[in-house]
């Protein structure tokens, strides 16, 4: 068998073009939503994140905003950062880049940003909010996107058992919380499991859709999927290679070739699940305009 595949580039330009509409609708309302994205330090890969974050949000004709800190900002400073953000009517939704230097306590930071504008849905508010069901919740983009492509190309999740390979709190668990909701791309049994978890290879092998996110380079072999599984890879991983002008390549926590032989659809690295969430962060900060407007999700035009 060899892999249909999911292309996050191509699923990731379809919303973009309808956020697009969106924003319009909010436009001609007179409200323009506007995303800030607070980074401290200069961890190389979020400066990445962060200027592709920018970039988007203009292309959707949104409001953006960087905030960049020295790496040495106390958590005062950041804190005062936030609650400006907080009272600012033309920021709608905004995020702490993770991670955040060793001696700012991220829990505080998540903590103390208003729950209305958090679009990255960490603040356990919206936390609490996702694992009950509330449509209303800001849903973590990564796992978000995740769950869009499936919907989107067509791929049954009710009934289907997932398993889900990584426990974070950014992926892996809100990731779980989507899945085992009732409705679209939802209903399906769920297990998470970790690096504690006895006999991996054979509860991977019982999934029907297998996510990978572990930040371990092809650690998923074709050994470890059911023969016509779904494979979703959200690894991000930076390994040598000696052949490419930069000294490395990207690869993903799954082995794509082998892999892509056993599995009956599977999401490439990159242009898989890394290139949906940077549109969903967006669709989140639409909806946040929209919610901070009183008009309920997808009523605005
Ligand atoms: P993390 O890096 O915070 O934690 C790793 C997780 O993997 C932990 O829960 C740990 O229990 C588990 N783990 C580690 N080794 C394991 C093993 N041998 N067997 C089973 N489980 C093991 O997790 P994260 O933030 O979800 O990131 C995971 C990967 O996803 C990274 O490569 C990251 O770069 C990538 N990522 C990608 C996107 C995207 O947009 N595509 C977004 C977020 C994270």
């Amino acid at each position: 068998m060899t892999a249909r595949l999911l292309d996050g580039t191509a699923l990731a330009n379809v919303i973009r073009a309808d956020l697009k509409t969106d924003v319009e609708a909010l436009l001609a309302r007179g409200v323009k939503p506007g995303l800030a994205v607070v980074i401290v330090g200069e961890d190389p890969a979020s400066q990445v994140y962060v200027a592709s974050k920018g970039k988007a949000c203009i292309e959707a004709g949104m409001h953006s905003e960087t905030i960049r800190l020295p790496a040495a900002t106390t958590e005062a400073e950041l804190l005062a950062v936030v609650d400006r953000l907080n009272a600012d009517p033309a920021i709608h939704g905004f995020l702490v880049q993770l991670p955040l230097p060793k001696h700012l306590n991220a829990d505080r930071v998540l903590l103390r940003i208003s729950p209305a504008k958090d679009v990255d849905g960490f603040h356990p508010m919206n936390v609490g909010r996702l694992s009950v069901g509330d449509r209303q919740a800001f849903r973590p983009a990564t796992p978000y996107g995740v769950q869009q492509m499936l919907i989107r190309s067509g791929i049954e999740t009710k009934g289907a058992h997932a398993v889900i390979i990584g426990r974070s709190n950014i992926v892996s668990k809100p990731m779980a919380s989507l899945l085992v909701q009732d409705g679209p791309g939802g209903n399906a049994t769920v297990t998470i499991c970790h690096s504690r978890s006895r006999d991996l290879p054979g509860l991977a092998r019982m999934a029907d859709l297998l996510i990978v996110a572990i930040g371990k380079p092809e650690f998923v072999t074709a050994e470890m999927v059911k023969p016509g599984a779904v494979v979703i890879d959200v690894g991000i991983n930076r390994v040598a290679d000696p052949t490419s002008a930069k000294g490395y390549r990207i690869v993903g926590d799954v082995a794509f070739e082998p892999v892509a032989q056993v599995a009956s659809w599977i999401t490439p690295v990159p242009g898989g699940v890394g290139k949906m969430t940077i549109a969903m962060l967006l669709l989140n900060a639409v909806q946040a305009a929209k919610q901070a407007g009183g008009w309920a999700d997808g009523q605005v035009a």
